[in-house]
């Protein structure tokens, strides 16, 4: 049986979370099509979902404008799986700290945006990641750090704050895994 697996498009790095989708598949020998959603209506149809990196208050507004968060809400209720990548971490948090944003309150953190562009906008850096057995390359671009954790799990640390965390059927991260050839957190969050 095939996977249906959603990237929410409405803004962001949409292709490059298909292509680490399918790349994860083939590790786990799943086959899987991916359905870019732009418009409500597709998210019950999808048995994974991601939400990219891009701004945070664009997506967040489009969310809410085309009927996709409640749909979001849905899919998480139902115990489906989601990966959010920084912006996406930001509109699925419980508070964004900034009211340009309206989160979904799916992740049960407080995150503040772009925290890490005081030391540096953009690095890579090696990173443990809890149920990854080696470091994983995480690429952070403008990234928000993590700054309260509630009813959540923290995976990652980066400088003494979370950076990845598991709420249920929700993996969030700080950086970009889809920028990387290394899918493991694409399978970690969708096929494990
Ligand atoms: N700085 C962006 C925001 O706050 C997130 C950056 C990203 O997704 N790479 O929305």
């Amino acid at each position: 049986m095939s996977v249906t697996a959603g990237v929410v498009a409405v803004q962001g790095d949409v292709a490059e979370h298909a292509a680490a989708i399918a790349r994860a598949a083939a590790r786990y020998e799943e086959s899987v099509e991916v359905l870019e959603v732009r418009e409500a209506g597709l998210v019950p149809e999808c048995d994974v979902l991601a939400v990219p990196g891009g701004e945070s208050t664009t997506i967040s507004r489009l969310l809410h404008d085309e009927g996709i968060a409640a749909e979001v809400r849905d899919h998480v209720a139902a115990g489906k799986p989601v990966l959010a990548t920084c912006a996406g971490l930001i509109v699925l948090s419980s508070d964004a700290r900034d009211d340009r944003v309206s989160p979904l309150g799916l992740v049960d953190v407080a995150v503040e945006r772009n925290a890490f562009g005081r030391q540096a906008e953009s690095f890579e850096a090696p990173l443990a990641v809890s149920g990854l057995e080696e470091p994983f390359p995480a690429v952070f671009i403008r990234a928000p750090v993590i700054d309260e954790v509630g009813d959540a799990e923290v995976l990652a640390e980066w400088d003494g704050r979370a950076v990845a965390v598991r709420d249920g059927p929700v993996v969030a991260t700080a950086f970009h895994p889809e920028l990387t050839p290394d899918a493991r957190l694409h399978g970690l969050a969708f096929f494990e």
